[in-house]
């Protein structure tokens, strides 16, 4: 993946974060306080307007700024941050082995900024497994991503707004879990 590619899939969650903002929102109501479709579409909205040239690194590190900035709430600098950290180490175009090295970043960024681990119910629960389910091909399917997504739903929250539900967080995909579906998806090195 060059840059041109990169600029292209990041601008395209924009469209993506469009369609699934009632899907979030719906999500958030049920566990946090149901801005999570908004704040996604919001970002990404920037991104769109505010990213549009540079290396992958210029990139990924005004795609994370501008997140950084325009988010809000807990995502905002959880995301933000990652793609921050994500551009000190890409290099020169993305392949299978950067793209692996760019995911371990991600889960250990937001592990760190969220102090958070595996269970818990947030959005580390897929960007951790992410590597997992990683091709050979560099391909990181949405149906694979998803099935990740969904394992949140049994679980009980303990970060986050959604810890406030306790037990009653349990019955509903996290919604930072499915947002990180779309981004991920968006690294992927194989289109669908
Ligand atoms: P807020 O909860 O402030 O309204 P959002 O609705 O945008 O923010 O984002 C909520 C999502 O953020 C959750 O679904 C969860 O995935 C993620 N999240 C919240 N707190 C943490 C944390 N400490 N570590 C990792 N992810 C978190
Ligand atoms: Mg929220
Ligand atoms: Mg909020």
């Amino acid at each position: 993946m060059d840059n041109t590619m990169l600029l292209q899939r990041l601008h395209k969650l924009q469209e993506v974060f469009t369609d699934k903002e009632a899907e979030l929102t719906a999500l958030d109501r049920e566990i946090g306080d149901g801005d999570h479709g908004v704040n996604m579409k919001r970002g990404f909205n920037a991104v769109k307007e505010k990213v549009t040239e540079g290396s992958i690194q210029d990139i990924l590190k005004q795609t994370g700024i501008t997140l950084m900035s325009s988010i809000g709430g807990a995502s905002g600098p959880l995301y933000g941050f990652s793609f921050v950290k994500m551009s000190e180490a890409a290099k020169g175009e993305i392949d299978v082995d950067n793209l692996k090295k760019l995911l371990d970043i991600f889960a250990e960024t937001v592990s760190a900024k969220g102090k958070v681990t595996g269970g818990e119910k947030t959005m580390y629960d897929v960007i951790s497994k992410a590597g997992e389910v990683l091709g050979e091909d560099g391909a990181l399917k949405l149906e694979d991503l998803q099935k990740l997504a969904d394992d949140t739903e049994d679980m009980t929250a303990t970060k986050g707004r959604a810890a406030y539900f306790k037990e009653k967080s349990r019955g509903t995909v996290d919604p930072g879990a499915q947002s990180a579906v779309y981004i991920l998806n968006a690294l992927s090195l194989e289109e669908e």
